[in-house]
């Protein structure tokens, strides 16, 4: 939220009609002021209009709707309705085992009845209702045995006789969200509804609107103030995206405004070091590689060194889903740096990760004159000291490691470039403070080049959004020679079946996962755990063969040891848990087999599946769920709310390999708040803004800032506008550029 204001906004504690245990209840939901409360909009509307007659909701509920979705099977999307009724009767009904039930019925104008049910606090709510009031219905009906459309626990409001006379005049009443804090302090909507309309006159007036009425009029965006007060208390109910559009607008506008300007910043300042070919490592390194790389990763390559021989920092971001072979394009940079004179270093978010990183690298550059070292927080005080005195003097030129690469001890010799593994891993903060580390180690006025590589595939309006400070080089190609990974949803009663399989795959050479939820059984869910199903897969399933056990706890050198076994074909089975999910290349593993596969996001069953397929081997993944579940998917029945979204998932899975169509759904089904969090750290919340359905919006943002810094390159003529955009990115820490 953004404006400009005239005078202090008046503290939430002295709003007419809050007390302080109201106050403290809005404080908890980071309302502090009058202003704040005008930025806490209706979730939805009421209005005689909006009301279905009973009648009409029991044919609804009747016909049940289904959806076609983009992936080929029905949705049953159950949707809320709101009615009104007047109150005819209550009564509390005794049920066995001592449990009670609260029955009201309501009837509406038409002389149709609803039933009205609550199986909990049946007296409070018993209080709540008296006969002869008009009471307005939220939720989702269903009809029972008797042909009456019921409602279980639905948002209720009571009218009372003032609202009731301006309903009927056809005002349109919002309805706010209520969180468990307000209910606690007795904030309903009746009630917030009339602190906000306090708190509109005294906020109201203070707040200006940060966009000249000339910039608003070129653009047709409409007047803020206006805006919020008429999604507030709308005059008619159409014109309300219109004005949502401004308060979206404006979230998404100066977002980009901001990330334009420190990138501009960013290009025009920054000196990074000169790193041209020399081909003293290069040559041989790329005479000795296996495989031809791919068009996609050559591009990549290009992309890359052009920036590194510019003379400017490089920011880059390296994109491409699991497997396409991001790796070596890293490696590619990094000799190019160290050819040079430079140092240059390679951060992954896990030691199992860096550990592999180091193996691969002392295995490609193992005929090569490139001293590589490994920085994990696990080592031995002695070894540690050795390599940092190594580090210092400039005789390694290769580092690899986790978070302890930060440690203020250690001192970089000519760090050069800074490569940066899974990154959506890390912070921002961390980001910076590894360019600081840099900065000090060249002559204090070089930054170190960063590429940041990520292998969560993001859809184009998140990307160009969450990464607007960062150039990006996409692999979309696989390698030749990859086959599609084989994916089923299979029920537990299938294992057995699976088991054979997955011996059958041994015999022949392969190697398998096995992915499970939890590390250790707990009381506290029904969850499958790797501890557990190591001893069964080990001892009962597969006597014959060899399993390894690795969970995210285990020591280090434990983890170490697991992992590398696995890797020379010394187990058979790896029995884990989601620490494999990142990085880990095994391309002699063919199948993956996650247990509970139905409590795993897209994303995260995506990751895990990209572990399998990494060779020239055919490949699988088993999404083993329960029966019930598995059944539905079948049958491709109609599916209960709490289901479907699992169900989804799990399809999606079925029906699709490429991470970049995964993430579009996995953004569909859980909105894009959730994604930006597992994403990245340190991203400013979009409150308003919705990565899936407000694209359009974002493309006019975009176009718009473009524009106005071509005309006004400083916003000068802008002064509020500049004042907020000066704010916000000064609170660096939402923006990757340090
Ligand atoms: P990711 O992009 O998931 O990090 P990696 O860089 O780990 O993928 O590469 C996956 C596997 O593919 C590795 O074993 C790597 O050696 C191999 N690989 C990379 N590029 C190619 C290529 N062009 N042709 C064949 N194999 C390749
Ligand atoms: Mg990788």
């Amino acid at each position: 939220m953004y404006y400009t204001l005239k005078a202090k906004p008046k503290s939430i504690q002295y709003v007419k009609g809050v007390g302080p245990s109201k106050a403290k209840a809005f404080e908890k939901e980071g309302i502090l002021t009058d202003v704040d409360l005008l930025y806490y909009f209706p979730r939805a509307y009421i209005s005689r209009s909006s009301l279905q007659p009973i009648k009409q909701v029991f044919l609804k509920v009747l016909e049940s709707k289904t959806y076609p979705t983009s992936y080929n099977f029905p949705i049953e999307i159950k949707e809320e309705v709101t009615v009104i009724g007047k109150v005819v009767e209550k009564k509390i009904q005794a049920l066995h085992n001592n449990r009670k039930l609260l029955i009201v019925w309501i009837m509406d104008f038409d002389g149709s009845r609803a039933k009205i049910l609550f199986w909990q606090y049946v007296e409070f709510y018993y209080k709540n209702f008296n006969v002869g009031e008009y009471v307005i219905v939220r939720g989702i009906p269903e009809v029972d045995k008797y042909n009456k459309v019921i409602f279980s626990h639905p948002e209720f409001e009571i009218l009372d006789t003032g609202e009731e006379r301006n309903f009927n005049e056809g005002s349109i009443l919002p309805v706010y969200p209520i969180p468990v804090v307000f209910r606690n302090s007795r904030i309903n909507n009746k009630s917030l509804r009339k602190i906000i309309g306090n708190a509109f006159q005294s906020a109201l007036p203070i707040i200006e609107d940060y966009l000249p009425q000339s910039f608003l009029q070129k653009y047709n965006i409409p007047p803020l103030k206006e805006s919020i007060l008429r999604i507030h208390f709308p005059i008619e109910i159409d014109s309300v995206p219109n004005f949502w559009f401004r308060i979206k607008f404006d979230e998404i506008f100066v977002f980009e405004l901001v990330i334009r300007l420190l990138r501009n910043l960013n290009k025009s300042v920054q000196k990074g070091p000169v790193l041209i070919p020399n081909f003293k490592l290069l040559g041989s390194f790329q005479k000795q590689l296996s495989f031809e790389l791919t068009n996609d990763q050559k591009k990549a390559i290009d992309e890359i060194f052009s920036d590194l021989a510019s003379g400017k920092a490089m920011n880059r971001l390296l994109q491409g889903d699991v497997g396409s072979g991001k790796t070596i394009v890293s490696v590619f940079a990094l000799l190019l740096c160290v050819e040079n004179g430079y140092q240059a270093l390679i951060m992954a978010p896990t030691e199992i990760l860096a550990e592999q990183h180091y193996l691969t690298l002392l295995n490609l550059l193992r005929s090569l004159p490139v001293r590589v070292e490994l920085i994990v927080g696990s080592q031995t005080e002695k070894l540690r000291k050795q390599i940092l005195t190594n580090v210092v003097n400039g005789s390694t030129n290769i580092i690899v490691g986790t978070h302890a690469l930060f440690e203020s001890k250690i001192r970089y010799n000519r760090l050069g470039l800074v490569v940066i593994d899974e990154q959506h891993r890390f912070g921002v903060d961390q980001r910076a403070r590894l360019r600081q580390l840099g900065i000090e180690s060249l002559d204090n006025s070089t930054l170190p080049h960063i590429l940041v590589i990520s292998a969560t595939p993001i859809p184009r309006t998140l990307a160009m959004t969450l990464y607007g400070d960062l150039d990006v080089s996409i692999i979309r190609q696989m390698p030749k020679g990859r086959k599609q990974i084989h994916t089923r949803v299979i029920g537990e009663s299938e294992l057995q079946d699976l088991y054979q399989f997955v011996r059958k795959e041994i015999k022949e050479g392969r190697q398998a996962y096995f992915v499970y939820p939890l590390v250790e059984k707990s009381d506290k869910s029904d969850f499958k755990a790797a501890i557990e199903h190591f001893e069964i897969l080990q001892n009962q399933i597969f006597p014959d063969l060899r399993c390894g056990l690795l969970y995210g706890t285990m020591p280090s050198i434990e983890k170490e040891k697991t992992m590398s076994r696995f890797k020379s074909k010394q187990f058979d089975i790896l029995v884990s848990t989601t620490v494999i999910e990142v990085g880990i290349d095994v391309p002699n593993a063919t199948i993956m087999v996650i247990e509970n596969a139905e409590r795993f996001g897209l994303s995260q069953l995506h990751q895990l599946r990209g572990r399998v397929g990494r060779g020239e081997f055919q490949s699988y993944c088993f999404l083993v769920t329960n029966d019930k579940l598995k059944n539905r998917i079948s049958k491709k029945s109609k599916f209960s709310i709490d289901d479907e979204v699992a169900i989804s998932r799990l399809l999606a899975m079925e029906e699709n390999t490429d991470g970049f169509k995964i993430a579009e759904i996995d953004l569909s089904l859980r909105g894009p708040g959730d994604i930006i969090g597992t994403m990245q750290s340190g991203l400013p919340p979009f409150k308003y803004i919705n990565f899936v359905t407000d694209g359009e919006i974002i493309a006019m943002a975009r176009e718009i800032a473009d524009e106005l810094l071509n005309e006004d390159s400083n916003l000068d003529s802008f002064p509020s506008l500049k004042k907020i955009v000066e704010e916000v990115s000064n609170s660096k820490r939402y923006f990757s550029v340090g």
